[in-house]
């Protein structure tokens, strides 16, 4: 899926969009070269679901975690926020946590899942961003079955 991202404010909307629509497990990789939009997206997600707080780049923390409470258990209840451009090696995931992301069953967003690779699991869904002059192309690719009706979500009209 190809989506024009004109400003900022579209970015954030995607991220809201994919927010609306994403289960409460989910792993959603985000590429693209620094100040692709990364992050951009990654707050437009959180404010999505509703989390009205500070969303810091993880550039320096490497995973910035939040929880999301909510009554309704089949939504999302914590997002952990990864940024692994300054992670050394893969074998570094372990001491950061990131197995109890997995395990507790969190919305997972990964800025440069290239520095994890062997690491991490297949990602259900996969955004690529790219610099088109003053703004930015998107390709959303579904990696799993969930990754897929995920997408299907976010391309249905009634949205
Ligand atoms: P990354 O996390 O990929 O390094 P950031 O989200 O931190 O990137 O920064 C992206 C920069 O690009 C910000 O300055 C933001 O305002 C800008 N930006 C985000 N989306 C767009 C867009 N669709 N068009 C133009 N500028 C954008
Ligand atoms: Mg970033």
């Amino acid at each position: 899926m190809n989506i024009f991202l004109a400003d900022e404010a579209a970015t954030e909307d995607l991220g809201r969009a994919l927010a609306k629509v994403c289960p409460a497990h989910c792993l959603i990789f985000l590429k693209g070269d620094l100040g692709a939009g990364k992050t951009t997206f990654s707050r437009g997600f959180l404010r999505g679901l509703g989390y009205t707080g500070r969303v810091k780049s993880p550039t320096y923390t490497l995973l910035e975690p939040y929880d999301i409470p909510s009554d309704d258990k089949s939504r999302v209840q914590h997002v952990c926020h990864f940024d692994l451009y300054r992670l050394a090696d893969p074998e570094e995931l372990a001491y950061l946590g990131a197995e109890d992301c997995f395990a507790d069953g969190s919305v997972i967003l990964v800025e440069w899942p290239e520095q994890g690779e062997g690491m991490l699991p297949v990602a259900d869904v996969t955004l690529f961003l790219q610099y088109q002059n003053n703004s930015r192309q998107a390709h959303l690719l579904a990696g799993t079955e969930r990754g897929q009706q995920l997408l299907q979500l976010l391309a249905s009209p009634q949205l």
